[in-house]
This record gives C-alpha cells, sequence and structure tokens, in this order.
C-alpha cells in the first residue's frame, strides 16, 4: 500500500493554550459510497476539535487496493486538495484526527499519525484509535521480544500487531483476539476490502456512534459530524460492542467482552465533544446550560454581569445566568482565527500569551463586579491571565465559577493531562486556589452537582458511580498498570 510520507514541520495548533485538558483524537469511518474519502475527510472536519495537529485516511476501492495519506494540518488544509482526494478512491474509508501530545510523550512524527495499517494471510486492515491503552508497555515489550518490528511510538499499533499474531481467520475475529489483551480506553474503527468495524471499550470510556445516509453506513467519534454529511444518527455503538458492517450482512453486533458497568468520561460532557453533539440521548449543549444552572445553586454570589469564557465556557454561562437572573454578557471576544497565524511564535509573541487569544470588551467590563464561567481550572496560568485582563479593563470584583469539579488527577484514558504535580488542584486546596489566582471567590460545581447536570438526579452514587470521573475523584475505573509502573500513586485512604 503507497504511504505517502511528508517531512513537513508540523505547527503547534494551540501555542498558547496549554491550560486545558484536550481530547487526543477524534475517528471517522463510511462505507458503501463511491466518495468514501470525501465523506471521510468532512467527517474528520467536524471532529476537529478533538484533535488539530494532524489527520490521516486510508481507503480501499476494489480496482485498485487500498490507499492512505497523512498530513500535518488541519482537514480543512490538507484533505480539500482535488490532486490528494483523488489519489483516495473506493466504497470503504477510515480517518483520524490526533491532538499532539509534545511535551509528555514528545512530537508526533508522521509515521504516528493513524489509520495503522497491517497486511494480514487473509488481506489488509487498517485501524484508526481514538482513546489510551493502559497496558502498552507490557504489551510492547511482549511483542518485540517475540520479533514484532514496531513502526512508530503510539500504543495503537499494538493492535495491529496483536491481530498479527491472533490464529484466527478472518479480520475481526483477530480484531476481537487483539482487544482482549488491550486495557483502557478505546473506540475503534477499522476496515477491510469490504467490512467497516466500530468497537468501543467495556466501561465505552470514549464515544463511538453509528449513522446512516442513504444506503451508507457511518461510523463516528460524535453525532455532531454525522450531521455535515446529512447522515441519520442511529443509536451509539453500545460499551463492549463490535458492530461488523458489510454490503452482505449489514451491520452485525458482536460482544467480544466480558459485560460490565459502564463507565462513560464525563469530561465529554462538560468540554469535549462539541455542543451540538448528542451524548448519551442528552444535548452537550443541554447538559453544559444545566451545569451552569447547578453551578448558580450551588454557588450564588453578588455580582452585576455574568460572562463566559468563550467558547467553552458559553452554555454553562448562560445557564448560570438564568438560575441567578444575573444578566449574561459577552465580556471576553476570542479571536477565531488566532491558531493558524503564528506557526513558530518568538519568545516575546508568547510572552503576549493569552492576549493573544481573548481580548476583554473594556465598554461592558469597567466598574462592573464580574462573574468568569469557564470549563475547568487545569495549571491556573490561563485562569490568572484573564483575571489581570479583566481588572485592567476596570473590574470591580472578579468572582469564577467553573463547570467542573477540581481537576485534581491526570487521565490515562486518552486525554492530554499535566503530570500530576503541574495540576494546580492537586497541590492547592479550593481557598488557596483562590489566593493564587488573586481572585474575590473562586467555586467549583461539586461532583454531585456534575452527575445531577448530566441526568442522575441523585448526584453521585459513590459505590456504583456511573461515569468515569477519576480526573476529579482520583477513583480509576480502569488500574493504570504502566502509570503504576513508572511510580505514579493511587489515591490513599487518606486523600
Ligand atoms: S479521567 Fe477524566 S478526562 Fe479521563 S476519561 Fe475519566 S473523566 Fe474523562
Amino acid at each position: 500500500m503507497p504511504a505517502p510520507l511528508s517531512n513537513a514541520k508540523p505547527f503547534l495548533a494551540h501555542p498558547f493554550d496549554d491550560d486545558k485538558l484536550r481530547e487526543e483524537c477524534g475517528v471517522f469511518g463510511v462505507t458503501g459510497t463511491a466518495d468514501a474519502a470525501n465523506f471521510v475527510a468532512l467527517g474528520l472536519h467536524a471532529l476537529q476539535h478533538r484533535g488539530q495537529e494532524a489527520g490521516g485516511i486510508v481507503t480501499h476501492s476494489m480496482e485498485t487496493g487500498f490507499h492512505s495519506a497523512r498530513r500535518f494540518g488541519y482537514v480543512r488544509d490538507t484533505f480539500t486538495s482535488p490532486s490528494l482526494m483523488e489519489k483516495l478512491p473506493g466504497t470503504v474509508a477510515i480517518g483520524h484526527v490526533r491532538y499532539s501530545t509534545a511535551g509528555s510523550k514528545g512530537q508526533t512524527e508522521i509515521r504516528d499519525v493513524q489509520p495503522f495499517f497491517g497486511e494480514f494471510s487473509m488481506g489488509g486492515a487498517a485501524i484508526a484509535h481514538n482513546g489510551n491503552i493502559t497496558n502498552v508497555d507490557a504489551l510492547r515489550r511482549e511483542l518485540i521480544d517475540r520479533g514484532s518490528i514496531f513502526q512508530s511510538s503510539s500504543d495503537s499499533e499494538c493492535i495491529i500487531h496483536l491481530m498479527a499474531r491472533s490464529l484466527q481467520r478472518d479480520i475481526p475475529e483477530r480484531m476481537k483476539d487483539a482487544l482482549r489483551r488491550v486495557e483502557g480506553a478505546f473506540s475503534v474503527v477499522a476496515m477491510t476490502r469490504t467490512k467497516l468495524i466500530g468497537v468501543r471499550d467495556p466501561l465505552g470510556v470514549r464515544p463511538l456512534v453509528l449513522g446512516r445516509v442513504g444506503e451508507s453506513w457511518v461510523l463516528s467519534s460524535e453525532t455532531c459530524a454525522l450531521d455535515i454529511i446529512g447522515a441519520e444518527f442511529i443509536r451509539e455503538i453500545e460499551p463492549g460492542e463490535m458492530v461488523v458492517i458489510s454490503p452482505e450482512k449489514g451491520v452485525v453486533s458482536h460482544r467480544p467482552f466480558e459485560a460490565r458497568k459502564s463507565r462513560f468520561c464525563i469530561f465529554e460532557h462538560v468540554y469535549f465533544s462539541r455542543p451540538d453533539s448528542i451524548l448519551g440521548g442528552r444535548s452537550v449543549y443541554e447538559t453544559r446550560r444545566q451545569i451552569g444552572v447547578e453551578l448558580a445553586r450551588e454557588n450564588p454570589v453578588d455580582a452585576d454581569i455574568v460572562c463566559p469564557v468563550p467558547d467553552s465556557g458559553t452554555p454553562a454561562a448562560i445557564g448560570f445566568s438564568q438560575e441567578s437572573g444575573i444578566p449574561y454578557a459577552m465580556g471576553i471576544i476570542r479571536n477565531q482565527y488566532m491558531g493558524r497565524t503564528f506557526i513558530e511564535p518568538t519568545e516575546q509573541i508568547r510572552n503576549m500569551g493569552v492576549r493573544l487569544k481573548l481580548n476583554v470588551n473594556r465598554a461592558l467590563i469597567a466598574g462592573k463586579r464580574v462573574i468568569l464561567v469557564d470549563d475547568s481550572v487545569v495549571r491556573g496560568t490561563t485562569s490568572r491571565k484573564i483575571k489581570e485582563m479583566i481588572l485592567d479593563a476596570g473590574a470591580s470584583e472578579v468572582h469564577f465559577r467553573i463547570a467542573s469539579p477540581p481537576t485534581a488527577w491526570p487521565c490515562f484514558y486518552g486525554v492530554d493531562t499535566p503530570q500530576r504535580e503541574k495540576l494546580l488542584a492537586a497541590t492547592m486546596s479550593e481557598d488557596e486556589m483562590r489566593e493564587h489566582l488573586a481572585v474575590d471567590s473562586l467555586k467549583f460545581i461539586s461532583l454531585d452537582g456534575l452527575y445531577r447536570a448530566v441526568g442522575e438526579a441523585e448526584g453521585r452514587d459513590a459505590n456504583c458511580p456511573r461515569y468515569c470521573d477519576a480526573c476529579f475523584s482520583g477513583e480509576y475505573p480502569v488500574e493504570p498498570a504502566d502509570m503504576l509502573e513508572r511510580g505514579f500513586k493511587l489515591k490513599t485512604a487518606a486523600e
């Protein structure tokens, strides 16, 4: 299979924005259309918020076989070139967008960009993975000892090597064998010459949905990417389910794993997913608005205006305003086109930091007591700078209200998080954080309040929580085996 390599230096899509947790990937696949690659490019474009550094597409045509392209950059700048897209013919295609994990695991090379492809005795297969394998160190050691030669530093490549070692006679059965060895979070979209395959890990940590457009079937990380190609949302792939989609049999569901209680990532509701997506039958926008309502109920404060920290704080700020009766105002304006402006920012430009991305609407702020609603506090560096900008604009008070509980633990399930000691909430109490940020008040939604906002009327069931909330609670639903081996300490009874 031709696998074009590019030496182009990757740009940093968010050179000033290292103070957010970042979803690392989005996946998309389609079968049964002559225009498969273009559909996937559109789907990936709608999933760009899940990963902006690089993307890839693999297609299969009965006449010309498998084709692939992997590129650094936004989908709109890469997979729109007619000369590239005409090299991706076929009726089945899958794609992947990824976010660089630079800093934690080193900068991405083109060889780390998915989908990954493997040639097996029964034909080729490509996979695109969203999530993170938590026992990859041990798997990699074992596979290398037994002769596997890895091409990338990505944990996802293990799946291809495990499939190669399986003795099963078809690709879906080999995938089952491989994924039963894998621990952690995975939503996988895969393809063979004729089949499109979707799998979610037994806990269903990361999302994956099934859609249909005409006679074609679609798999996507989020429903917003179905909308862009006019596909109808059929259903979510269930936790622990594998669907194998072929022209002869349509969608066939398999249950390759032992049944477990699902633990979907609650942060998808707070921040990662697009507000126009549907998760678990609920509008993400509506959930975020409801988070704002709960936040206002739990942490009222006297003030003149409620401002979102754009864009992700917007629905929660609307909910806060509606519940509190305090007027909503666009006190901070985001410069939408910032990301691509400075490919290699100089030190001087870096020092301008958040001002390049956000600007204060002085006319609204001057002399006002301002409530700022943000989705999370990670390192606290951005919150501090935003507070300074608001005070510089003449605000008389600044109150932070945060639409998630304190993020005190790293995520090991496919989200790029700083090391624990870099998380503000890991080292400081709420009061200490307020002092550190030097704001008039700082309050977070409680974990119970967040659960209520996502539809659990009784709040969080401590004995059987319905979501993964490890970055808030420190309770990891899948033991992070690799990290424990590297010295990570789990929460103790005293914490
Ligand atoms: S640790 Fe946090 S971000 Fe990671 S899957 Fe769990 S809830 Fe989501």
